[in-house]
């Protein structure tokens, strides 16, 4: 079994985000169902729609391609179609906007009960996971010191919460 120093650890976790967000498949980023594309650019939206019909007056919420204008196949209750870049820059925006919330309460935090934990997509998760144990039959976070590297490796994906 090979051993990875921490430090070559995070050196191959960058090496594998950096190929992943080249991925282009489109997935939905809530239930991680893989979106059959409609086109070659594919838009889909959450729409509401008015069916009208001689029993009923209604409005649906549908999924539609601003491009092709297809109606394409819900996944869900809540579709979030996007390819791993598209969903990975989501959620950095996302972290960032908690960030800039909980500022002031984490700098006047004297009983410390607020710390810094990982927030990264839930496919990027799995994939990392994956691949460590398939490459160096290790896990992703092994201890406390992994969790720390990574927060440091990529701030993008640490935010503030409460312990
Ligand atoms: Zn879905
Ligand atoms: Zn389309």
């Amino acid at each position: 079994m090979a051993f990875v120093k921490t430090t070559d650890k995070m050196t191959a976790v960058h090496a594998f985000v950096n190929t992943w967000l080249k991925d282009p498949t489109l997935y939905c980023n809530n239930c991680g169902q893989d979106y059959m594309s409609c086109c070659n650019t594919p838009r889909p939206v959450l729409k509401k729609q008015a069916i009208h019909s001689e029993e009923r007056n209604e409005e649906q919420i549908v999924l539609r391609c601003e491009n092709c204008k297809k109606l394409v196949y819900q996944c869900c209750e809540n579709p979030q179609i996007g390819n791993n870049k598209d969903h990975t820059y989501a959620l950095i925006k996302q972290n960032k906007e908690l960030k800039k919330e909980s500022a002031n309460e984490f700098a006047s935090n004297e009983t410390n009960t607020m710390r810094y934990g990982i927030s990264i997509p839930p496919r990027l998760f799995r994939d990392l996971g994956e691949y460590f144990k398939k490459m160096y039959d290790q896990k992703l976070f092994g201890d406390k010191e992994d969790m720390r590297k990574f927060m440091k490796a990529f701030p993008a994906f640490s935010i503030p919460e409460r312990i």
